[in-house]
């Protein structure tokens, strides 16, 4: 029987240890933890992303600030507000939702953001940081993150003798992903555009984890049969059976014909994306421990 991973109810488990992780830091410190959220223009899908953020930070006890700034903002009142919630110590996480305007410097201005408030892990430290193995300090990019945690839930904590491989090699996913799994011990390969005969390299992998964006590019027959697939994808494709226009949202992973072969698989929608949020509330109480000097809860 193949299991199909529930990633609503994963980050359910975590938002509820998030919430009352919080609520002792209050006790403790006499102050809730503090998120930030930027957001510049009016994209939006943007704007639906950063108002569950913002609902989900409250939800889970915390300071939840929102700066919605115009499409024409410029570099420096941008770079400015950063500087201004880096400043505050109330606050302990800044987010700036990404994409940013085409005018805009985002590289600069994520890299301007302080690295232990940096709770989207994106700061070249925090990259650094796990890249090096510190995983005591640094912050760790909050989809692979979570994608770990349902990693972990089928595999269990130690990936000794695994073969792992990430489809996708992006700063956001693919490579921070490879490195928590190399971190586990597996054996890690990263695919993408230009690697040769992806299929083969697929079907080798008890561990396989999709972050490309092709809309069900991962076919049963990549699949080896028990393994763990993890689809990152979010593709938006048409669904004529749904009504003319009509639309619905796919994986990287075909998954009706891969969930007979594998072991475990995590749908999409339903799978790794709640753990995203999650993770981002995660990566904020963190923060606020490590602030408070306290040793901060793990997840
Ligand atoms: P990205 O920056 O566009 O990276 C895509 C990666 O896929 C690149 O490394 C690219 O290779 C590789 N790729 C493209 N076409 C390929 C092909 N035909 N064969 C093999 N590899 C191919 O995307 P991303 O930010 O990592 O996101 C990937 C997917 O995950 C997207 O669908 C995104 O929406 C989704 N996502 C979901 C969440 C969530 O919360 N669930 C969060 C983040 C992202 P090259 O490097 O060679 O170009």
């Amino acid at each position: 029987m193949t299991t199909v991973i529930d990633g609503k109810q994963t980050a359910a488990s975590v938002v509820e240890a998030v919430t009352t992780a919080a609520a002792a830091l209050e006790r403790d410190a006499g102050r809730r933890p503090g998120l930030a959220v930027v957001i510049v223009g009016n994209d939006p899908a943007s704007h639906a992303y950063v108002s569950s953020k913002s609902r989900m930070a409250k939800q889970c006890g915390f300071k939840s600030v929102q700066h919605t700034l115009p499409e024409e903002t410029s570099q420096e009142t941008l770079m400015a507000l950063v500087a201004e919630l880096n400043a505050d110590p109330e606050i302990d996480g800044v987010l700036v939702q990404l994409p940013l305007p085409k005018h805009l410097d985002s590289e600069a201005v994520i890299q301007s953001i302080r690295p232990d408030k940096d709770v989207d892990g994106l700061h070249v430290v925090n990259a650094g940081k796990l890249a090096t193995g510190d995983a005591e300090t640094g912050l760790v990019s909050c989809t692979p993150a979570g994608a770990m945690i349902l990693v972990r839930q089928i595999r269990g904590r130690d990936l000794s003798g695994l073969n792992a491989l990430v489809i996708g090699r992006s700063n956001l996913f693919g490579k921070p992903m490879a490195q928590l799994l190399l971190a586990a011990n597996a054996t890690v390969t990263i695919g993408h555009s230009r690697s040769r005969d992806l299929p083969a390299l697929a079907r080798n992998a008890d561990i396989l984890v999709a972050a490309v964006g092709r809309a069900e590019m991962v076919k049963a027959d990549w699949v080896k049969p028990g393994a763990t697939v993890i689809d990152v994808g979010i593709n938006r494709v048409p669904a004529p059976d749904k009504g003319e226009g009509k639309t619905r949202l796919v994986g990287d992973v075909a998954f009706a014909e891969c969930a007979p072969v594998a072991g475990a698989i995590s749908p999409v929608p339903g799978g790794v994306g709640p753990m995203t949020i999650a993770m981002l509330m995660a990566n904020t109480v963190i923060a606020a421990y490590r602030a408070e000097g306290k040793p901060a809860p793990k997840f």
